[in-house]
């Protein structure tokens, strides 16, 4: 496992003297590391209940030990299909040579109502609405708001945001390898994300090949 200086300090504390020891901890370290962690994911899911206006009362582990949040108890192919999306993710960065951000807890993947589940053309695409800001008059303005597969919610802890599917679970694989893509460029490789972090001015994804 791949810690990096976001983590917060206390986790070192309690995971050195985990590996030095070996010995049980004292209650009160176990205890504020869990409340550190606690109020990390309360701030998240606070945000994205702001964004989405969803309840996200699950909260569950893929197999690989990303952080899920949903609405109901996600089916074992939905987690499933956020790891695979992580897995291809992490290989194409290290290919880049990236090395950070590269460990399946690091990241906090909401699973929201999506705000329609068929674009323009007819075609199965659950989508989560998000207000236009700078895609205003873009094509992808709908008068205020744009439809969106996902969207990054923040950077430290990784976290984004992607709708329920119902089935081709391979898009869920895709949204997370592509939302990913803007986390590990902007840890990775800042100026390579502030040029691609903003579709309005043309460019998607996959940005990383
Ligand atoms: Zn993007």
């Amino acid at each position: 496992m791949m810690l990096t200086c976001s983590r917060p300090k206390i986790l070192y504390a309690v995971l050195a003297a985990l590996i030095v020891s070996g010995l049980s901890l004292p209650g009160r370290f176990v205890q504020t590391a869990n409340a550190q962690q606690r109020s990390v994911r309360e701030r998240l899911v606070e945000r994205a209940s702001q964004i989405t206006g969803d309840d996200f009362p699950v909260y569950v582990k893929t197999e690989r030990g990303a952080h899920v949040f949903a609405r109901s108890e996600p089916r074992r192919e939905v987690l499933d299909a956020i790891d695979d999306g992580l897995t291809e993710l992490f290989n194409i960065a290290r290919r880049h040579g990236y090395r950070a951000r590269l460990d399946y807890s690091e990241y906090f993947v909401f699973i929201a109502r999506p705000d329609r589940t068929k674009d323009s053309a007819g075609a199965y695409s659950p989508d989560i609405a998000i207000p236009a800001a700078q895609y205003a008059g873009s094509v992808y303005d709908q008068g205020g708001y744009i439809y969106a597969a996902g969207m990054v919610m923040a950077y430290n802890p990784c976290a984004f945001i992607i709708a329920e599917h119902e089935h081709d679970l391979a898009r869920i694989t895709s949204v997370v390898r592509y939302e990913g893509e803007h986390l590990i460029l902007y840890h990775n490789d800042r100026s390579l994300y502030e040029r691609t972090a903003d579709h309005s001015r043309g460019g998607g994804h996959p940005i990383l090949q």
